[in-house]
């Protein structure tokens, strides 16, 4: 049996003059396009249907989103032991939302593809159909459990990948390969309930950035920051009264987390001195993580319990594959000892 959830996204919208928009209650398509893959394989999966309400446009994914379907994903396979789960998702944000339940459900048995579409179901050139036969397909051949983009020409790790195409087919790139890590880190469940540690969000610096803006950024995203630099790690704050907020906020208990905007590499806070002072100052590095996996892990961590030394040595361990393991010889073997969440 597989489960498959419908969010919303162009797979099944309609433009009645206003711009196209989610429509629900695609049941009846659904069960089309599964009958019709069960004659062509000449087998029979067996599904559960369900749709998200209302279904949405996956531009309107908030903060919380991607956990709420986690919840759904992670009650469905409690309740059904589905061999599978397919989350019918818009396609802005599937690789946030798909990176966000890569982590909530870490460890299951099973795997999760995100699916969607570029043209809605029933349009001319739809690509809707292809993509959850692709999704049912890899279900069906047994594909390793993990969290996935099943998308055009095949399956994309939730934790490496990006939308990086408007129209295309191919909407997803894997942006680097899925590095597993060398030995199953343990991260066990948050041992205390979740607190309210204030949101964390997402800037991307760029040439002329503000102070203004970096400091509404830390001021309201007090869960933790990630920021999105330039090559190996370097911002235009060095020597500007933003590097005091920044400071400000790492020493309140903010946790900062360096990413790069680069899609090849990562970082390398040494290297340069505006990616020094940054490291002085105490930021996480974030190695050669995309933002969509920063910004899951992170909110993941926090929302778990992690803060301090644990949350910047979670942050900076491989967990799923969302980060290239150290070189050997740098390979620390307390890395993987089970993390306690305070
Ligand atoms: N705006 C749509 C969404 O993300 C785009 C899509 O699904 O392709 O819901």
């Amino acid at each position: 049996m597989i489960d498959i959830l419908y969010t919303g996204g162009t797979f099944g919208m309609v433009d009645q003059g206003a711009g196209m928009r989610p429509r629900a209650g695609i049941g009846a398509d659904i069960a089309e396009i599964v009958a019709e893959f069960e004659a062509a394989a000449g087998l029979s999966v067996g599904y559960r249907y369900s749709e998200l309400d209302p279904v949405i446009d996956s531009a309107q994914a908030d903060a919380g989103t991607g956990r709420r379907i986690a919840e759904r994903v992670r009650a469905g396979i409690a309740s059904g032991r589905p061999k599978g789960v397919i989350v019918i998702h818009g396609t802005d944000t599937m690789a946030y939302v798909g990176a966000r339940i890569a982590f909530e459900l870490r460890g299951c048995a099973i795997p999760i593809l995100l699916t969607g579409a570029q043209i809605p179901l029933g349009q001319p050139g739809s690509d809707a159909r292809d993509n959850l036969r692709l999704a049912l397909k890899s279900i069906v051949a047994r594909t390793d459990p993990g969290t996935y983009l099943a998308f055009g020409a095949g399956l994309h790790p939730a934790v490496r990948a990006s939308k990086r195409a408007v129209e295309d087919y191919e909407g997803f790139t894997t942006i680097r390969a899925l590095t597993p890590p060398p030995v199953p880190a343990v991260l066990p469940e948050a041992s205390r309930p979740r607190e309210a540690r204030g949101p964390v969000g997402l800037l991307t610096v760029f040439p002329g950035l503000h102070a203004a803006l970096l400091d509404a950024a830390v001021d309201h995203y007090r869960g933790g920051l990630v920021l999105e630099c330039y090559g190996s790690g370097t911002a235009p704050l060095h020597g500007t009264e933003m590097m005091d907020s920044l400071r400000r906020a790492i020493l309140r208990g903010t946790p900062v987390v360096v990413i790069t905007q680069c899609d090849s590499g990562g970082v390398d806070l040494a290297r340069y001195q505006p990616g020094r002072v940054l490291l002085d100052a105490g930021v996480i590095s974030g190695g050669d993580m995309t933002r969509e996996a920063a910004l899951a892990k992170l909110t993941h961590l926090v929302d778990s319990g992690f803060c301090g030394a644990r949350l910047r040595h979670a942050m900076e361990t491989n967990l799923l594959g969302e980060l290239s393991n150290p070189p050997p010889a740098a390979c620390d073997s307390s890395l993987h000892h089970a993390y306690v969440a305070h």
